[in-house]
């Protein structure tokens, strides 16, 4: 008999809290928005992940998006593999960063040069510096349930990580730190002044839930940015290489300046991108004044898993996953409705909301509103019990990937059914 089959979740969370702060890594992880004992995985395949108890379910976390292929896709696998034999750092560059940075930059129109991160928070904070430094201007202006990492002058309003937790303003975040930052509602266009140097924005919100920019609403930003001579940020640490291969940029039409890519590019690595026009990008060192380094940046493995991830994201295979989330997106709404209970399933492309309101969301004082009745945890629970792992809290997305395959949704489609009823049945 194998030690590790008399672990379980429960002691290894114990023991994890022993050591860990709150047994985590990223605070999320700890289900304190819906409650209940975190399990803690052993493996993964696919579209499914399995505990240290060895429960199975289908995975819709899927590493929060940075996973779009499933776990452990054996292209990234063998790449990963082969890599890692070469050595897994320099400090200098390789072939691979260039072919990765080309094939970013051959598929965002816009994005003629960019470096390299270990993560998305470092993407989209030096992305900020960046557009401070080329304009000379300090302010910088986000909607409020727009995530772009942990750094200080973004995390005021900062959507899903922090709203789970329920934490009220940013403790260990100096005033000054986020005197500059004046945040707006998502679909709601600021008039700029002169002073801005950056509007960024999630180009589809997935951090407060799923929120749909409003039509019109991209471009007025666009518009209003090139009338103050302030730079606009996608970022797209979600919606890059998972709403196409263009990203956002393609899916609405509006490009912007300066962009943050993660997740994907990573094949589930840690990376991050920031990226822009050569001009744009003149100002970062060692060209311009702007710093910015990083000693794991363009990392051998991370490149290594990110291109092996790329080169299965054909056309076909968008098409796939668009066609996927849809039919998850309209199973859901029809177990949800039929059941009696009141649903917002928004679908964008691959990605996918569930917001248990009447009412439409279309920015983050909706969503909470949504999320603060409660129901969300009810669904968790109720989907966990028959074998389907949802991100722990209301303020996120559903991620379907390539492995997911039409018996997993159907599969997912029938728990939802039975979870609806039971949610139903109990409210009586
Ligand atoms: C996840 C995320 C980030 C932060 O990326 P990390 O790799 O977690 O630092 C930034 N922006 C958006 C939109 C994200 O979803």
């Amino acid at each position: 008999m194998n030690d590790s089959t008399s672990l379980t979740n429960a002691s290894l969370h114990e023991r994890a809290n022993r050591v860990l702060v709150g047994g985590v890594n990223s605070p999320v992880r700890a289900f304190l928005s819906v409650g209940g004992t975190p399990h803690v995985v052993a493996s993964a395949n696919g579209s499914r992940i399995t505990d240290v108890e060895g429960t199975t379910y289908i995975d819709y976390v899927q590493s929060y998006g940075a996973s779009i292929l499933g776990h452990a896709n054996p292209g990234v696998v063998s790449a990963v593999q082969k890599a890692v034999i070469d050595g897994t750092t320099f400090g200098a560059t390789t072939v691979r960063e260039i072919e990765l940075a080309e094939l970013i930059s051959s598929w965002v129109p816009g994005v003629e040069k960019i470096r390299m991160t270990s993560s998305g928070t470092e993407a989209a904070m030096s992305a900020i510096r960046l557009a401070r430094g080329a304009t000379g201007r300090d302010k910088i202006v986000k909607f409020a349930g727009c995530y772009h990492g942990h750094v200080d002058s973004l995390l005021i309003a900062g959507g899903s990580g922090v709203a789970n937790q329920g934490i009220v303003g940013a403790p260990g975040i100096p005033d000054p730190a986020v005197a500059d930052t004046l945040v707006y509602d998502y679909n709601t266009v600021p008039v700029l002044d002169e002073t801005v140097a950056v509007v960024a924005v999630e180009p589809v919100a997935a951090n407060m839930g799923l929120v749909e920019p409003e039509p019109g609403f991209l471009q007025a930003l666009r518009t209003e940015c090139d009338r103050v001579g302030a730079l606009l940020l996608f970022d797209e640490v979600i919606t890059g290489f998972r709403l196409g291969r263009g990203g956002a940029t393609v899916w609405s039409g509006v490009q912007p300046d300066v962009w943050a890519f993660g997740k994907v590019i990573g094949g589930g690595l840690p990376v991050g991108v920031f990226g822009g026009s050569a001009e744009v990008m003149s100002n970062l060192a060692p060209e311009g004044p702007v710093y910015q380094g990083g000693t794991l940046s363009g990392n051998p493995l991370a490149t290594a898993a990110g291109l092996a991830a790329l080169d299965q994201l054909t056309v076909a295979a968008y098409e796939h996953l668009h066609a996927t989330a849809k039919t998850l997106g309209a199973g859901l709404r029809n177990a949800l409705t039929e059941a009696g209970l009141s649903v917002q399933v928004p679908v964008v492309g691959p990605l996918l909301g569930v917001f248990f309101t009447d009412q439409p969301v279309r920015n983050y004082d909706d969503s909470k509103a949504a999320a603060d009745n409660g129901m969300f945890a009810k669904f968790f629970h109720a989907m966990r019990n028959r074998g389907v792992a949802l991100a722990p809290g209301p303020y996120e997305v559903m991620f379907p990937s390539l492995a997911h395959s039409a018996e997993d949704i159907d599969q997912t489609i029938e728990a939802a059914s039975e979870a609806a009823s039971e949610i139903a049945a109990a409210a009586h």
